[in-house]
């Protein structure tokens, strides 16, 4: 795996594709800054080895060149985190781009226009990528957020550069973390998987049961698994046409030798809201009218002690509706647990969309060994699937 650390970027021009992809308020001001820091290890060291940094990203989903889409509103927060002063050209391909980037010295920045004000982008159109591969010497790709897509300068562009290309430090160690679980996870090895949907955790499912010890399975989607097993679940969240799914899975898993861990108990609610009234009920014994909402504490104890015990964990999904504070408990415990395993020696990823929003949102970031920067990427990864922006790197 090559990777920038392979290469001296002395008098070089790196063309970086990086994810600057970031929120915008009404002001059209940068209110998160983590995929500009996340990107900054890259930019640094090709500018310290005496190189210079043509930046590519998108922003948004722009039909056209609309301004609330523009790169030009990031170029103050980006100078602010990389400490240097970022130049900006309002294209990403053309003569006014060319002249900008023959005349940018070691140690500058050049950040281009949103890739995405060109359809080409999106199309994988090899004229257009052929374009931008004429703005650097070496292709830098270091947008895990987009690595799941066959677009111009994620992937199709790579074929320009056959000997210069390489990953950049965030794309990098999104892989080796994820190889860290999918690989060569020392044993025990957890998955725990919660979230809303057995649906749109199916396939993670299935690939990682030859890879895993114990699968923990919480949230919305447990309930699917409880009703197929004769439970009755009032009014939780089900997928009645997943319920022969859910129970193939059980036997699979059995066949594998994984052992697999579903809710004991659950508050449940009258209401999907957090002002509802409450209760704690078996899983399998919820009335009529009545909904499960979060793990209950037996739930909550087994789930830490499996956790506790393991040597390598996968957190994806979350245990109950943890944006409402009445039942953040299941949410919270685990990751208690996950960061507590993790103080022990424990290897502890956490990948794709709401566990990363959850472990951010209760402060558990830095206790954990590695946080995701990709909601759909790392899902595609997690599901076994090869991500046309990495494969570009490694043809
Ligand atoms: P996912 O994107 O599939 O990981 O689902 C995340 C969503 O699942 C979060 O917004 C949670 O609020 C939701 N969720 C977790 N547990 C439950 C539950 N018991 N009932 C309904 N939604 C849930």
């Amino acid at each position: 795996m090559k990777t920038i650390n392979d290469f001296d970027f002395k008098d070089k021009k790196a063309l970086i594709r990086v994810d600057f992809n970031v929120p915008l308020n009404d002001a059209l001001e940068v209110t998160d800054t983590t995929r500009i820091e996340a990107a900054k290890p890259t930019i640094i060291k090709v500018l310290e080895d005496g190189g210079s940094c043509v930046l590519m990203s998108h922003l948004g989903r722009p039909k056209a060149r609309e301004d609330e889409f523009s790169l030009q509103h990031i170029v103050m927060s980006a100078s602010e985190i990389l400490g240097v002063q970022v130049k900006f050209v309002n294209d990403c391909i053309g003569d006014a781009v060319q002249e900008a980037v023959n005349a940018l010295q070691p140690g500058e920045i050049l950040l281009l226009e949103n890739l995405r004000y060109h359809p080409e982008e999106k199309a994988g159109d090899v004229a257009f990528a052929e374009q931008l591969a004429a703005l650097g010497d070496v292709y830098v790709n270091d947008a895990f957020g987009t690595a799941h897509r066959a677009h111009a300068s994620t992937a199709v562009i790579a074929q320009f550069f056959p000997e210069n290309k390489c990953f950049g430090n965030l794309l990098a160690s999104e892989i080796v973390n994820v190889n860290k679980v999918l690989s060569d996870g020392e044993k025990p090895v957890t998955a725990i998987i919660g979230g809303a949907k057995v649906s749109s955790k199916i396939t993670i499912i299935e690939n990682i049961l030859d890879k895993i010890d114990h699968l923990i399975i919480g949230g919305g989607m447990a309930f699917t698994f409880v009703k197929a097993q004769g439970g009755s679940i009032g009014s939780s969240l089900v997928e009645d046409d997943k319920q022969a799914l859910a129970l193939e899975i059980l036997d699979k898993a059995k066949q594998k030798n994984v052992e697999v861990h579903l809710p004991l108990d659950c508050v449940i609610a009258d209401a999907f809201s957090n002002d509802a009234n409450v209760d704690v009920a078996d899983i399998g014994a919820i009335p009529d009218g009545w909904m499960g909402l979060d793990g209950g504490t037996q739930t909550r104890e087994l789930f830490a002690s499996v956790i506790l015990a393991s040597k390598t964990i996968l957190f994806n999904g979350p245990i109950g509706v943890f944006e409402m504070p009445n039942f953040a408990q299941g949410t919270i415990d685990t990751c208690t647990a996950i960061a507590e395993a993790t103080a022990n020696g424990a290897f502890s990823l956490v990948g794709g969309g709401d566990s990363v929003a959850a472990v951010k949102q209760f402060d558990f970031g830095d206790k954990v060994s590695y946080v995701s920067t990709g909601g759909g990427a790392m899902l595609e990864m997690l599901e076994g699937k090869t991500l046309p922006g990495i494969k570009a790197i490694l043809d």
